[in-house]
This record gives C-alpha cells, sequence and structure tokens, in this order.
C-alpha cells in the first residue's frame, strides 16, 4: 500500500506510486480500439477524463471490458468504428476532444462532440485548422471555434504542417487522422512537446518517424493491438515532489513515476534552484522512461528563470512550480507560457490571483509571471478555478504551513483529482467520501457504520436528516397536502444537524424518535419535495469539509456526492430487507407485523425511485451489491477490500 506521512504541517516522509499517467491511459485506450486485435492495458488511470475516453469508444462500437485490473480492448482496425448515435460527451477533456476530432474526421460518419462547460469554452481552432487542410469538414459555434463540433468524416490527404504553437493535443490529432490517408504527413513544431502519441504508435505497428522537431507518418497502415503497461502520472508525482523539496527535513520516494523528457522539465528547474531531487532505478516501460525518484527537504531554495524550450515540458507544472518559487530566494521569472490562459482555467491569472490572497509577491505578464519568494504564506480563500491542478497547487501551498482557513467549498475540482490522493486526506484538507446509495433496509446504515469505525472515517446518516426533517415539518402541522410555500416558510424556521451519530431537531437529540413509523413514513414523503432536497444539501456537503466520510442514503452516489472517492449501491431482496426491518424495530420495542413492513417498503421504493428530484438509481459508476444472502460480515470485508486496494 502507498505510505506518506506529513507530521503537522512540516515534515513528509514516505513513499509513494502515483497514479497511472492520465495522456498515456488515453492514448492506451485510443490506439486499442483503432488497431486489430485484443489489446491489454494495465495499471489504466481511472479518472473521469479517461473514463470520458473510454466512453467515447463504446459508443463508437468498441467493446472494451474492465476486470478492475486492466482493461481489456477488442479493437477493430482503423475501419472498425461505427457511427455513433448520440452525441459523444468528452467530459472536461480537451485530449479526448482533440483527439477524437482527429480520427473522427477520417472515418466515413456523422459525429457530433460536446463537453461541460470548460470544455466547451476551449479552443478547438488549432485542431480544426491543420485537420481542414487535409479536407475534413468540421463545423463549431462561434465560427468554428468552439465546441460542439460536427464532424461529417470523409476521406482525408496528408499534409506538411508547420504548427504555430506547441502542443500535444493538435499534433496528436493530426497524426491520429494521418494514420488514414494515403501518403506521408508531416507534422512540425516550433519546440518539442509530450510525445507520448509518437512513442505509442510505432509500438502498434505504424509507420512513424522523429526528426528533430517534424515527426512523419505513412498512413493507410493498420494498427495491431499491443500490453501496455502505463507508467505512474509524473504531473501527479510533481506535487509531492515540491512538497518535499520545500519542506526541510522531509525525504519522500516516488516510485514508478514515468520521466519522459517531454514532461519532465520541473525537475531540471528545481534541481537548477538547488533543490535535493535523486533519479534511480530508470528503466524503458511500453516504450516510456520510467525510474523512481528521491526528493529531499532543504532550505534554501534559489529563484530561477524559466523560459523558451522548457516551458512545454513543464506547462501542466506551473502551478506547483509557483508554490516553489514562492519559497524560494529571489524572484522567479517564468515567461513564453502563453498557452496557460487557455488551460482548463486561465492558469495564470488563477494562480496570480490565489498567490496574493496567500501573501506571496507576485507580478502577472502576459505570457506569464514573476513571484518573489517569502518566508511564510498566510491562509485565505483560495478558489481552484475549477481547475485539478490549480487546487493540488494550493494544497501544496497550504501544506508548508500556510495557517489555513480555506474553505474547501471553493475546491470545486475534485472530481478530475485521482482517487488515490483522496487516500492521504491529511496532504491537502481534500477529504475522502465513501458514498452508499440503496433502498431502505438494504444494510447500509450497519455497513456505513462499520466502515466508518474500521476507517476513522465519519458516518453520516442522510436518511436520519430526512426523518428529521420529516419531525420538523410534522411539529409544524405540515402533511402531504402542504404547498412549497408552507414547507420552505416552515424550513425557515427549522434547524437539522447531525453530530456523533446523533440527529438534533431544533437542537433538540431526536435520534430516538426519527425512528417510528409515522418518521420513516413522513421521510419519505417529504423527501419527495424539492424545497427539503434543497434544504438539506448544504448540510450534507458541509459534513464533508470537517472530515472523511461514509455517507449513505438514496442520492449519495447521483447528486450529493457524484464524484465520491468511491461508490456503491446495497440492495437486497424485499422480503430480506423487511425481515431485517422488522428485527430492528422489535429490538427497539415497536409491534410489529413483517409483511406491512414489507408492503410500506414496497411502497417507499416506489416513491424513492419514482421522485422526479433526485430518484433512486444506481449510479453507472457504483459498484452494485445484492446482500440477499450474505452476512454483514461479508459485505463488509467485500467493501473493505475493494476500498483497500484502490479498486472500483
Ligand atoms: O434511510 P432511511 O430509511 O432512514 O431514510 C428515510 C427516508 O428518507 C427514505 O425512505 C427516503 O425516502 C428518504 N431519503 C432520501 N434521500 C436520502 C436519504 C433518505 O430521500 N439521501
Amino acid at each position: 500500500m502507498d505510505k506518506i506521512e506529513i507530521t503537522g504541517a512540516a515534515r513528509l516522509s514516505g513513499e509513494l506510486a502515483p497514479p497511472p499517467d492520465k495522456s498515456i491511459s488515453h492514448r492506451a485506450v485510443m490506439l486499442s480500439s483503432l488497431a486489430k486485435g485484443r489489446g491489454v492495458v494495465r495499471n489504466f488511470l481511472r479518472a473521469q477524463d479517461t473514463e470520458s475516453t473510454m466512453a467515447a469508444f463504446r459508443t463508437l462500437g468498441i467493446e472494451i471490458e474492465d476486470n478492475g485490473d486492466v482493461l481489456l480492448i477488442h479493437g477493430k482496425g482503423l475501419h472498425g468504428l461505427r457511427e455513433a448515435n448520440d452525441v459523444i460527451d468528452c467530459g472536461n477533456s480537451g485530449t479526448t476532444m482533440r483527439l477524437l476530432t482527429g480520427i473522427l474526421s477520417a472515418n466515413p460518419f456523422f459525429s457530433v462532440l460536446t463537453g461541460d462547460s470548460s470544455l466547451r469554452s476551449r479552443p478547438m481552432k488549432r485542431v480544426i485548422t491543420p485537420l481542414s487542410m487535409m479536407g475534413a469538414l468540421i463545423s463549431g459555434r462561434d465560427g468554428n471555434r468552439l465546441a460542439p463540433l460536427a464532424i461529417s468524416g470523409r476521406k482525408l490527404n496528408p499534409i506538411s504542417y508547420d504548427m504555430p504553437i506547441a502542443s500535444a493535443q493538435v499534433k496528436s490529432s493530426v497524426l491520429l487522422a494521418s494514420l488514414y490517408t494515403e501518403g506521408i504527413t508531416m507534422v512540425k513544431e516550433p519546440v518539442r512537446s509530450r510525445d507520448h502519441t509518437e512513442r505509442m504508435l510505432p509500438a502498434f505497428g505504424a509507420d512513424l518517424r522523429t526528426d528533430g522537431l517534424t515527426v512523419s507518418v505513412q498512413g493507410g497502415r493498420e494498427l495491431y493491438s499491443q500490453e501496455i503497461d502505463v507508467p505512474g502520472d509524473f504531473s501527479s508525482a510533481a506535487f509531492f515532489m515540491v512538497a518535499a523539496i520545500i519542506i526541510p527535513g522531509s525525504e519522500v520516494l516516488l516510485k514508478n513515476v514515468g520521466i519522459n523528457p517531454t514532461r519532465t522539465g520541473l525537475i531540471s528547474v528545481l534541481q537548477s534552484m538547488g533543490a535535493d531531487i535523486r533519479i534511480m532505478n530508470t528503466r524503458s516501460v511500453s516504450g516510456e522512461p520510467v525510474a523512481d525518484i528521491v526528493c529531499r527537504g532543504t532550505s534554501g531554495l534559489k529563484a530561477a528563470t524559466v523560459a523558451g524550450d522548457m516551458v512545454p515540458s513543464l506547462i501542466d507544472e506551473f502551478p506547483i512550480l509557483c508554490i516553489a518559487a514562492a519559497r524560494a530566494e529571489g524572484t522567479t521569472m517564468i515567461r513564453g507560457a502563453e498557452e496557460l490562459r487557455v488551460k482548463e482555467s486561465d492558469r495564470i491569472k488563477a494562480m496570480a490571483k490565489e498567490m496574493i490572497r496567500m501573501g506571496a509577491a507576485v507580478e502577472e505578464h502576459p505570457d506569464g509571471i514573476d513571484i518573489t519568494g517569502t518566508d511564510t504564506l498566510s491562509g485565505a480563500d483560495v478558489y481552484s478555478h475549477g481547475d485539478h491542478r490549480i487546487a493540488m497547487g494550493h494544497g501544496r501551498g497550504r501544506a508548508f504551513g500556510s495557517r489555513n482557513n480555506d474553505d474547501p467549498r471553493r475546491w470545486r475540482c475534485r472530481h478530475i483529482i485521482p482517487r488515490f490522493l483522496f487516500t492521504h486526506p491529511r496532504i491537502d484538507g481534500m477529504n475522502a467520501v465513501i458514498a452508499i446509495d440503496g433502498p431502505s433496509g438494504a444494510g447500509k446504515s450497519t455497513i456505513a457504520r462499520l466502515l466508518a469505525r474500521e476507517l476513522g472515517y465519519q458516518y453520516l446518516d442522510t436518511g436520519a436528516l430526512y426523518r428529521a426533517v420529516a419531525l420538523g415539518l410534522l411539529q409544524h402541522g405540515l402533511n402531504e397536502e402542504s404547498t412549497d410555500a408552507e414547507i420552505i416558510a416552515a424550513l425557515d424556521r427549522t434547524t437539522v444537524s447531525f453530530r456523533e451519530g446523533k440527529v438534533f431537531l431544533d437542537r433538540k437529540d431526536v435520534s430516538e424518535d426519527i425512528r417510528s413509523p409515522e418518521a420513516s413514513h413522513y421521510a419519505s414523503v417529504f423527501s419527495a419535495r424539492r424545497a427539503v432536497r434543497e434544504f438539506l444539501l448544504d448540510t450534507q456537503r458541509e459534513a464533508l469539509h470537517h472530515a472523511n466520510l461514509v455517507a449513505e442514503g438514496r442520492d449519495m452516489t447521483t447528486v450529493v456526492f457524484p464524484y465520491a472517492s468511491w461508490k456503491f449501491y446495497l440492495d437486497a431482496s424485499a422480503q430480506e430487507r423487511a425481515r431485517r426491518r422488522a428485527l430492528e424495530l422489535r429490538a427497539k420495542g415497536y409491534d410489529i407485523d413483517e409483511e406491512k413492513i414489507r408492503l410500506d417498503i414496497l411502497e417507499r421504493d416506489a416513491r424513492d425511485s419514482g421522485r422526479d428530484i433526485a430518484p433512486l438509481k444506481r449510479a453507472d459508476d457504483a459498484m452494485f451489491i445484492d446482500s440477499t444472502g450474505l452476512s454483514v460480515e461479508d459485505v463488509f470485508r467485500h467493501i473493505l477490500d475493494v476500498i483497500r486496494e484502490g479498486r472500483q
């Protein structure tokens, strides 16, 4: 198991294997889908972006088996994709959208690509321009600049393209399109960008050559499936690298890290600043260089100047480099980084703004930033600007001793941060949530309580909150017939909270009262009302700001914590659930008719799943567990194994 320890705010020690590389994970799925035969991808990164790529290829007719440890991809060859019968959603992933645009431009059918609001505002012209030169027919919003993109695939011609800016996504998009052409396509970059596509394509049988800054591909050759081992992500390792080097006395061993030279500019810059970083055990894994990296914390880092060719190789590390610069003596100048203004956020502006909030001396430039180091950064409300790298950068900022009072509600991008970071919540204050949904009596609360105890997390019983609200509304004389306005007015005068396993209504402990059959019935009735759900939404999310959570209910995985670190859906037959509930209620002294409970459960199931707002349903990415016939211990152990192994 990965280990890392932080003592107080001051020292990092331990070892850690970073999560799999995202760029390589994307490409492994893409090339395997376009190749003939069954491809194997090990150590695939499970994150929202890479899942967007998997989902896109599934929509395009590729079968991808996911057994938890490896992906088996049944590639159908270059011409095996079929028209998707819906819009393809690339989520937040620029890689998915830009690379797919290249592939789909050459496939003889119609495709529409869209994404979330951030992706829909990112520039697409840069891929559309060269692809159009090859003959592609792509249209998009805002004069063909922005997604959604509509692509009418057709035969493309090879081109020779001088890229105006270095961009691995643009280069890869053209290279992938060129596989479908007859002839040689040449792409020349002003400076070298990431070369994962160039490293992987020849392994699949493509005829690709690199000569200085020019890559050429002879189109028309089929690809053949491979086994790919995805190395650890350098960018994720970079956060820990910087955290370790800026905290004197730290020593961190980062294992199995991809050290592709187009990605590791940060190491050279940090070493030039005087950081103690050692690369050991270098080896080649699936065409990519991989190593173990030891980072030690020292005081006395010196400022650096970063510009020109160096910039593309540390573009993603910009936020974390800013943090290192803020701790170095002198003024670090970063230039030639205008590309950063069109990333997931305008990273230059975002970092400048947030670092100023933390008390750093910063000057923004059109293509970069100046940062003058200081000994102390102070706590602040820090905004992630929806960008995971910014959030992680500030996480490191906090780790080295700013007295933090930043408001985690601002960390709106937690869903894109790889799951493994949640397993080390003390590092940056981002707490983990294990979300469990399912119908009444499925065993959620027992399991959640056990998990919370085992893991030292807090148990959040959201059913108890709905029950308490129901009691409150009943006390105000409300019922099924009450109007929204009446409910809102009553909620205005109601407070509900959950602390240490107890639920409070207007500060009174109602933990026992809420278990009555009447409270059950009205919890189910009132929980279908929008005002009630909205009333409790903040209370539930708020809990995550204070502790790691095991949260259970009906909409934990779908609405309240859709980006939970782990998601489970527990179910059992109605008969078994009624039996469990009856036992529970009898133990509490209620006189119970089991058949009546069963009917009540069925009625509540129907209401919970049939309501318009936050209906009970299984999230696609939640693990389904039918606990009929299983003991509590069986289910608990199973879930614990999944969590401990980082699977899902
Ligand atoms: O889980 P429990 O039976 O205590 O929940 C009581 C009721 O509250 C459920 O029947 C359901 O209608 C509602 N509920 C909900 N959403 C949640 C938790 C409970 O709608 N997250």
